[in-house]
């Protein structure tokens, strides 16, 4: 077995943090978290490059959470009053001041996330992409619309968008600074504040997000911070605000799911999934091969919609898993803060145990390990080797669990109808992949695999990337969605109102109770038979 290649001496551990963050920066950024009078502890805030210190944050309490959704709560109103081409506007200029901005940030990413500069780079583009959207087509979303009222003429019925009122949100540590910027962006173009509790590991990426956001115009009281640890806050949290989103694990997600049932609150759930990918036996195999490889190792795994398991049809298996295994083997991993390098570390200590665990435990039940399976400790504490494994069992842990790692397993099937219940087979259903080269027969494909999003010829950014379009997770990873419609529409309570004229929906005073039932039932039938009524 080849070893996967290490970079230059460009990849060393960064020594000290790059000239673009300066202590004064995550000071400055620790300032903007809501706290109540009193003592705070604080939390260090670690390199996962290199476990050196890169600051430290407010540990939060559950008065902090009582605070910020208070100073929200008191911000909803006059904000929700704000003309929709205002809020706009705010996110048009955030759009533009991230892209000129964009270097600090990577950094920040980085030193927090551990992950490489490219994989930074698509929460930056994304995030550019998703504010630009709903700072666009909000209004379309949300504009009042004209009912059918009961009776023709006589019922007149408009439905109406109200804001929820205070959003509570915890994000994860995997997309430090997309997820909490681009859930913020449709709750508060919706007329919401929101109180953001970011991941204790990756919240100086989460403040500096923010303070652009403040910095474009957003009044700094609709969106309040609270940095602290998940479970010591997050029931304070959906005690307090009207909706709760979260994003984390399948586990947490239904902790969270009582909590806000608890409450009769709505909850938007982002959970965990083991995506599948299909090599059907007409596609083109070295984009499938590419594909693959950005798909199973972006953010080294960490990314909920990357690829944990490969289904490839027996007559292409030998050589996909050929050049799968080599692509693996070449890839460029290390701790450079540039594009040098083409997957970078885990983010945590827990990360890196569930990887070797599951790694370990196929090979001891007679799993092959084709590529990688080694950790990197002279690259970084937490660097893990790209990973692929055949012969995966039912009886090893990395079958049907998701590791949420730099891991994949790889299988031959003989024809569709097995590739799609295979794919099927999952408590999951976030995200998957289809290669053909017929595109009638991949999304045919597409439709029977029960997943929330399926990519075509794409491992899982097309339909991340496309905003208009929901995304989010059937079956165990999660309820409701992001993006779109349904992104902007879930932080909004429907309101309809309904006019009557001319005729109550009763009977007139005069008229008897069985004229009135007769009246009723002769028009009914008519409206039925007119189309333009019915
Ligand atoms: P996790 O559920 O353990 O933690 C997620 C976040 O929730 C952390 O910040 C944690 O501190 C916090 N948390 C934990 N318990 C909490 C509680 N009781 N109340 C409030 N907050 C609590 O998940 P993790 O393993 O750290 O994150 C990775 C998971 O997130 C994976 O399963 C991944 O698939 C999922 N994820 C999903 C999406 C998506 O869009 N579907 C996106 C990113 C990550």
């Amino acid at each position: 077995m080849t070893s996967t290649r290490v970079t230059s001496d460009k990849a060393s551990p960064p020594a000290a943090l790059p000239s673009r963050i300066d202590p004064a920066l995550l000071e400055r950024l620790a300032g903007l978290v809501t706290l109540a009078p009193g003592e705070h502890d604080a939390l260090e805030v670690r390199i996962p490059f290199t476990q050196g210190l890169l600051g430290r944050i407010p540990h939060g309490t559950p008065a902090d959470v009582d605070e910020a959704v208070r100073r929200a709560r008191e911000a909803q109103r006059p904000w929700a009053r704000t003309k929709l081409s205002e809020r706009a506007r705010i996110f048009v200029r955030y759009h533009d001041l991230l892209l000129e901005r964009r270097e600090q940030v990577l950094d920040l990413i980085q030193l927090e996330a551990g992950k490489a500069r490219r994989h930074a780079l698509e929460e930056v583009l994304d995030t550019a992409m998703v504010a630009r959207y709903y700072a666009h087509h909000a209004e379309r979303h949300l504009r009042p619309r004209r009912r059918r009222g009961a009776l023709p003429g006589v019922t007149r019925a408009w439905e109406f968008r109200q804001p929820v009122g205070v959003i509570g949100y915890m994000v994860p540590w995997n997309y430090p600074f997309n997820l909490p910027i681009t859930d913020a962006i449709p709750a508060l173009m919706a007329g919401n504040t929101a109180v953001l509790k970011p991941d204790h590991q990756t919240s100086f990426t989460a403040l500096w997000g923010v303070e652009l956001l403040y910095e474009a115009g957003l009044p700094r009281e609709t969106l309040q911070v609270v940095t602290g640890i998940g479970p010591e806050l997050g029931s304070t949290l959906i005690g307090g605000v009207d909706f709760v989103m979260f994003t984390g694990s399948t586990r947490t997600g239904k902790v969270i799911a009582r909590q806000a049932g608890e409450r009769l609150i709505g909850a938007s759930l982002e959970l965990g999934g083991k995506n599948p990918l299909l090599v059907l036996e007409d596609a083109d195999l070295d984009a499938a091969v590419d594909g693959a490889l950005r798909g199973c190792f972006v953010g080294a795994g960490q990314v909920c919609v990357s690829i944990e398991r490969i289904y490839v049809h027996e007559s292409l298996y030998p050589r996909f898993l050929e050049r799968f295994a080599e692509g693996t083997r070449r890839l460029r991993i290390g701790p450079a803060l540039d594009y040098s390098v083409e997957m970078g570390s885990l983010t945590s200590r827990r990360q890196m145990d569930t990887v070797a665990e599951h790694v370990e435990d196929a090979r001891a039940k007679g799993a092959t390990v084709v590529a990688g399976g080694r950790p990197r400790p002279e690259l970084g504490p937490f660097f893990y080797e790209p990973t692929v494994l055949t012969g995966v069992t039912p009886a090893m842990k990395a079958y049907a669990d998701e590791t949420f790692g730099p891991v994949v397993s790889v299988y031959p099937f003989c024809d569709e109808r097995e590739a799609v219940e295979r794919a099927n087979d999952t408590r999951y259903g976030l995200s998957a992949s289809v290669w053909s080269r017929s595109t009638r027969r991949a999304v045919r494909v597409a439709r029977q695999i029960r997943a929330g999003s399926v990519n075509v010829n794409e491992a899982y950014a097309a339909t991340w990337a496309s905003a208009d379009a929901p995304i989010g997770g059937m079956k165990e990873s999660g309820l409701s969605r992001r993006h779109g419609a349904e992104g902007i529409l879930k932080y909004t309570e429907s309101q309809t109102v309904a006019v009557q004229r001319g005729l109550p929906l009763a009977p007139l005073p005069w008229m008897p109770e069985e004229r009135y039932a007769q009246t009723m039932g002769g028009l009914l039938k008519l409206i039925r038979r007119v189309p333009g009524l019915r």
